[in-house]
């Protein structure tokens, strides 16, 4: 093992207090255990997907609708820039359109109730105080959102 050899010579210049050398290697031994079990469960964590927080921002697609033309498009995660990828959370969520090449594509969602996409007024305004209200069904998707985490929480 690397480790030993590495503390051979100390161990030997210090013939007279060997059994603080070897105490001394009893410990490195040990927190090189506890960095490779670490580096094990951060490869772990990574491979399942790292930190919800991150999964939550970086969605695997997007979609976008365009208030100039009007169309609506979903870009996957391998063909987003970097603006799409990360966008500002403080800056409206506007990307150059895909189909007509104006920066007026907002980034759409989802209604969680009736399932059509639409842009959220907070797509335009990040600090708007208003309700996000489905334009579709009239869900008030805020309540809606709220409702269902006190529910999971039981
Ligand atoms: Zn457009
Ligand atoms: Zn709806």
């Amino acid at each position: 093992m690397y480790l030993k050899t590495a503390l051979r010579p100390a161990r030997a210049s210090r013939e007279s207090n060997r059994r603080g050398a070897i105490n001394m290697e009893y410990v490195f031994g040990g927190a090189l255990a506890v960095l490779i079990l670490a580096a094990v469960v951060f490869a772990v964590w990574v491979a399942m997907g790292g930190s919800k927080e991150e999964e939550r921002h970086v969605l695997k697609a997007k979609t976008y609708i365009c208030d100039v033309c009007g169309k609506q498009y979903t870009v996957n995660l391998e063909e987003m820039t970097d603006a799409e990828r990360r966008p500002a959370p403080t800056a409206p969520k506007v990307a150059t359109c895909r189909k007509c090449g104006k920066k007026a594509a907002y980034q759409a969602l989802p209604c969680p109730e009736c399932g059509k996409v639409y842009v959220p007024l907070r797509a335009r305004d990040p600090f708007t105080q208003e309700p996000d209200i489905c334009p579709f069904c009239e869900t008030n998707v805020d309540a809606y959102k709220r409702k269902k985490r006190a529910e999971a929480r039981g």
